[in-house]
């Protein structure tokens, strides 16, 4: 079986994102509303949502296309921090992707870009209580994956499991970037919102791969 990863996955990908920001806008919301302004979950929604309209209308034929558009249409709709910071983590995706097909380094150097992308875009650093805090161990997960040879699949499912951890192991912090900083010690205690999206949007891509849809 070819285990590569090639367009489809990409639109898979952004469709099921959407399906679980959706289902996921309440928590979302909860999560910022206790340490931001409770607009994250709204935000990703009318993102994601907006993403599937002009995914089917344009239907960009290449990984990068796909990624290119995510990014433009985040950008253009998401608003607040995450908008520009999920913008450039899709575009700088885009970029490593390429005309694919993916494999399991293709998928680790994606996620790297990203990375390093929103750690450009935000400046902050790992323990900072941002998505980076999910991002940056999702990308060396994958890259370990990558480097033993596994599957783009694999690299994905190891990304979406080291991001859920790094999500939850925001809880305790003490945010040092974004309207969550405003609140200093007070931030401890809450999972970061941005942490948890990006840790369901990786969720997502690993469930593109796999070819599964959620019920
Ligand atoms: P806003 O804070 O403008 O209301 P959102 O609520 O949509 O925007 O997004 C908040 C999330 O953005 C945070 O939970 C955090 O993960 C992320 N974030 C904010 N600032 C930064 C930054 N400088 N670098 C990385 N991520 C950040
Ligand atoms: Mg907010």
């Amino acid at each position: 079986m070819d285990d590569t990863l090639d367009t489809t996955w990409v639109l898979r990908w952004a469709e099921l994102a959407q399906r679980v920001v959706a289902e996921n806008r309440i928590e979302l919301m909860e999560l910022d509303r206790a340490i931001g302004d409770g607009d994250h979950g709204d935000n990703l929604d009318r993102g994601f949502t907006a993403v599937t309209a002009k995914l089917a209308d344009a239907a960009p034929d290449t990984p990068a296309a796909v990624l290119k558009l995510i990014a433009t249409t985040l950008m253009s709709t998401v608003g607040g921090a995450a908008g520009p910071l999920y913008g450039t983590a899709f575009l700088r995706a885009a970029t490593a992707a390429g005309e694919g097909p993916l494999d399991a380094g293709g998928v680790a150097g994606l996620l790297a870009a990203a990375a390093e992308g929103v750690v450009a875009r935000g400046k902050a650093a790992t323990g900072d209580k941002t998505m980076v805090d999910a991002l940056a161990p999702a990308a060396a997960a994958a890259r370990r994956v990558a480097e033993v040879g596994d599957s783009a699949r694999s690299a994905l499912e190891a990304a979406a499991d080291a991001a859920e951890a790094g999500a939850q192991a925001t809880e305790p912090m003490v945010a040092k970037k974004g309207r969550a900083s405003y609140l200093g010690e007070r931030s401890a205690g809450h999972v970061d919102p941005g942490a948890r999206s990006t840790a369901l949007i990786l969720r997502a891509a690993a469930d593109a791969a796999a070819g599964e849809s959620r019920p």
